[in-house]
């Protein structure tokens, strides 16, 4: 499929012409209103300490570079949106391996630092991670995640592009980064902005409504909010990135917003996190010594800790230091007989829980023996272990004692409106 027909198909011909006009009032006729467009984003960014991850086409980069350099060094990341804006789903692995060795030279080129991708029209597949992993970029944001927050303010316009974008529920499965073979996958949340204004056409105040309810939900289940806001949408936005942002920011315990390299790279560090327990000879007590990354989150549930502790979230409190014992009889931790499936304990081990692989399920509150175990077994999963009332030791997901993460992102495409034109034609 041409990228014309492909961008007609996603938007239907009709809106892919409205906004063509659209696009011609928000871009003017050079890159400069754009420029102030990133710039008056970095200012409402940097009101509330955060940092944003912008995924960029290298065509738009190259024609943009010195611009770009300067987002950079004021702490903006930016990571590749393919070699053009094409549809990434109609490539085989070697097409994509090509386009995205060119996206390299280009990104290298520029001295534009990336580490991740996203697809355009996050459309992906296998051969898209097969590039990615040969190409050893850390992370991929492509998968859509649509959340539950519209009330009944959905439209067949927006059912349509969840289509079109293969989106997943997040009733099903979980807004949190994964390690599928060496590669981290980082969903991205929905409705973002073109959801909300093109598809939905919410007016303002319901805009901001919906990003307050998946940042509730979000929040609720310590999970990762991608926030997305394509720059070429900022100023009909910005007031509910920072109502947002605002309200991220008044949550105890924190909300950790970051850029999506830093958060690739925490989950890397502490997924090695090692956390070893001694039973002390004679006594009820278990020594526990947890060595990982500077800024690790320890929490214990329903167990008495002899050490420095903080009220966290729930029946949950937070350990300050990595050497503690615990009175306790069990393995407040999670048992796995050693026949369970290896994605069963990646996923446990990636959550930040401590696992023991055992014949012997009598030491442990909760013992898992499960030879099967899918995407669509971890919510389920997830909601038994958090709803316990046993006694659990566990790693927090996020650093600094932080309940759940939020990365504000927006993807963009170009940054003239030539290059918006040139997207059409694929080059
Ligand atoms: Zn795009």
């Amino acid at each position: 499929m041409n990228p014309l027909a492909i961008a007609t198909k996603g938007k239907g011909l009709k809106n892919a012409l409205r906004r063509g006009q659209v696009i011609t009032q928000r871009y003017g006729m050079t890159s400069h209103k754009m420029d102030q467009t990133l710039e008056r984003f970095v200012c409402l960014l940097q009101t509330y300490q955060a940092s944003a991850t912008f995924p960029i086409t290298a065509v738009a980069l190259q024609r943009n570079s010195t611009a770009i350099r300067q987002f950079v060094e004021r702490g903006l990341e930016f990571a590749i949106h393919g070699f053009t804006h094409i549809d990434h789903s109609q490539l085989s692995a070697d097409q994509q391996a090509a386009y995205l060795n060119r996206a390299m030279a280009a990104f290298g080129q520029s001295q534009t630092p990336f580490n991740g991708f996203r697809c355009p029209y996050l459309r992906w597949n296998e051969g898209t991670l097969i590039a990615l992993r040969q190409h050893g970029l850390l992370y991929d944001s492509s998968q859509g995640l649509a959340w539950d927050a519209l009330d009944g303010l959905e439209t067949p316009a927006y059912r349509h592009v969840l289509n079109f974008y293969g989106a997943q529920p997040a009733q099903r499965y979980p807004a949190l980064p994964r390690f599928e073979q060496g590669l981290l996958r980082i969903p991205y949340c929905l409705p973002d902005d073109e959801g909300l204004i093109d598809r939905l056409q919410l007016p303002p105040a319901a805009r901001t409504q919906v990003w307050l309810k998946m940042l509730q939900q979000i929040y609720e289940l310590g999970e990762l909010f991608t926030v997305g806001l394509h720059p070429e949408r900022f100023d009909l936005l910005a007031e509910p990135l920072a109502a947002t942002l605002a309200q991220a920011r008044t949550l105890a315990p924190a909300v950790w917003i970051a850029r999506l390299d830093e958060i690739a790279a925490w989950w890397c560090n502490r997924t090695e996190t090692n956390v070893t327990l001694t039973a002390l000879p004679g006594q009820e007590e278990v020594q526990v010594a947890v060595a990982g990354p500077v800024g690790l989150t320890i929490l214990a549930r329903r167990l008495i800790v002899n050490g420095p502790t903080a009220p966290w979230s729930g029946a949950y409190e937070r350990v300050l230091v990595e050497n503690f014992t615990l009175t306790t009889s069990l393995r407040p931790v999670i048992g796995l007989s050693p026949r369970s499936a290896p994605s069963l304990h990646e996923f446990l081990r990636q959550q930040g829980y401590v696992i023991e692989l055992n014949e012997d399920s009598r030491p442990y509150p909760l013992y898992l023996d499960r030879l099967d175990f899918a995407p669509e077994d971890e919510r389920p999963l997830l909601a038994q272990i958090e709803n316990g009332d046993w006694p659990l030791l566990r790693l927090g997901r996020w650093p600094d004692g932080a309940r759940a993460a939020l990365n504000v992102t927006g993807d963009i495409d170009a940054l003239t409106l030539w290059d918006y034109g040139l997207r059409f034609l694929g080059s």
